[in-house]
């Protein structure tokens, strides 16, 4: 439609598979062409991995788009969007790449396509690096919820690294308006849970988990779970829950082998320590994952912790295409507030994010 195309460096600020897959999405939105060069030039297997073919051929199934260079390992694509329609879709990353990360590439243009959509995606469901199923569900869902979202999410099985074989379901209901969000008031927790996953391996791991964190945060044993699951290769997740009145935080840690289960304890404590710190609704995951739908929503703001460089490429990419100003305020006590703000002029290019 002569639409002018917007030209990408994926080796800005991050550099990674976020620039790509935030622009897929952002292309079908607006229906301008996107040329996107360096594709995870900060990578150390840069280019396209299965995960981010997956998520290309994705973008390109719900959107009717045309697209070239969509092979392993390529460094840049171009890609002309078409009509997105609402619909049932099925994707299988084919091996345990992230099912949530091309989850993230179709959900914002299935979002505002009118009518309903059921996604089946198959693959990795708990990556490290990624947002598990579970975060999804528990911060990022409720997020859109209160901003007039229906979206509902289902694990069917579990996928872990190196195994995969993990399957979820997303259900939702497109073309309605999305409503701002303000979440700027310190949050008061209501309730927690720490939830110890483990499949294929001795439940052991489990408890010693679960005792860090009854030790170090002097939680209630009701307050702590365990749960087996039937997934096809072993796994371990620790997974912190605080639930304020303003949605959800959930911080997750990894079993690895050759790491104590108490260590992996540590690292979820040390990160909860500083949500709890701050007080703030938004952790810095779910900071970068809302820039997006807020921008469609025509503005909105929220406190959070210390901007990562992933939230500020995120915010950097977005203000290319979408007519909006992000900006990011220190409050005190580590908390940040962000703010996406219309404005009239049409999209410009800002400062690198750095
Ligand atoms: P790649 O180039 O390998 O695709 P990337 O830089 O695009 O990597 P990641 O750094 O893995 O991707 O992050 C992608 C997304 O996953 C971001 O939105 C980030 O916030 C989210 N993410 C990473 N770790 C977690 C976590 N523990 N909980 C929730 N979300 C997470």
């Amino acid at each position: 439609m002569g639409e002018e195309t917007i030209v990408i460096d994926g080796s800005q600020g991050e550099g990674g598979g976020q620039l790509l897959r935030s622009s897929l999405a952002l292309s079908l939105l607006t229906g301008r062409p996107l040329r996107v060069h360096d594709i995870r030039a900060r990578r150390r297997k840069p280019g396209l991995m299965r995960q981010h073919l997956t998520a290309v051929r994705a973008a390109v199934e719900v959107g009717g788009a045309r697209v070239q260079g969509d092979e392993l390992r390529s460094t840049s694509l171009s890609f002309w969007p078409g009509e997105v329609v609402a619909g049932e879709y099925c994707f299988s990353v084919g091996t345990a790449g992230s099912t949530t990360l091309v989850l993230q590439t179709v959900l914002w243009p299935l979002l505002l396509a009118p009518g309903r959509s059921r996604i089946v995606l198959e693959g990795g469901t708990h990556n490290p690096l990624a947002p598990t199923f579970d975060f999804l569900r528990l911060a990022l869902a409720p997020a859109l919820r209160a901003m007039g979202v229906s979206l509902e999410l289902r694990l069917e099985r579990a996928g872990f690294y190196p195994a995969g074989g993990g399957r979820i379901v997303a259900e939702l209901e497109g073309g309605r308006p999305l409503s701002p969000l303000r979440w700027l008031e310190p949050a008061r927790v209501l309730r927690r849970r720490a939830v110890a996953m483990v499949s294929l391996l001795s439940r052991s791991i489990a408890h010693r988990e679960l005792a860090v964190v009854r030790e170090r945060l002097s939680w209630s044993a009701r307050e702590l779970e365990v749960e087996q699951l039937d997934a096809s290769g072993p796994g371990n997740v620790l997974r912190l829950e605080l639930h304020h009145a303003s949605g959800s935080s959930v911080v997750t840690a990894f079993g690895e082998r050759g790491v104590r289960a108490e260590q992996v304890a540590d690292r979820a404590v040390d990160e909860l320590g500083a949500l709890l710190a701050a007080e703030v609704p938004v952790d810095g995951h779910l900071a970068d994952q809302l820039l997006i739908p807020l921008a469609l929503a025509g503005g909105g703001s929220f406190r959070t912790v210390e901007p990562t460089l992933h939230t500020r490429t995120n915010a950097w990419l977005v203000q290319h295409w979408l007519p909006v100003d992000i900006t990011f305020a220190r409050v005190g006590g580590g908390a940040w507030e962000v703010e996406v703000t219309p404005i009239d002029d049409p999209p410009r290019p800002p400062p690198d994010p750095a």
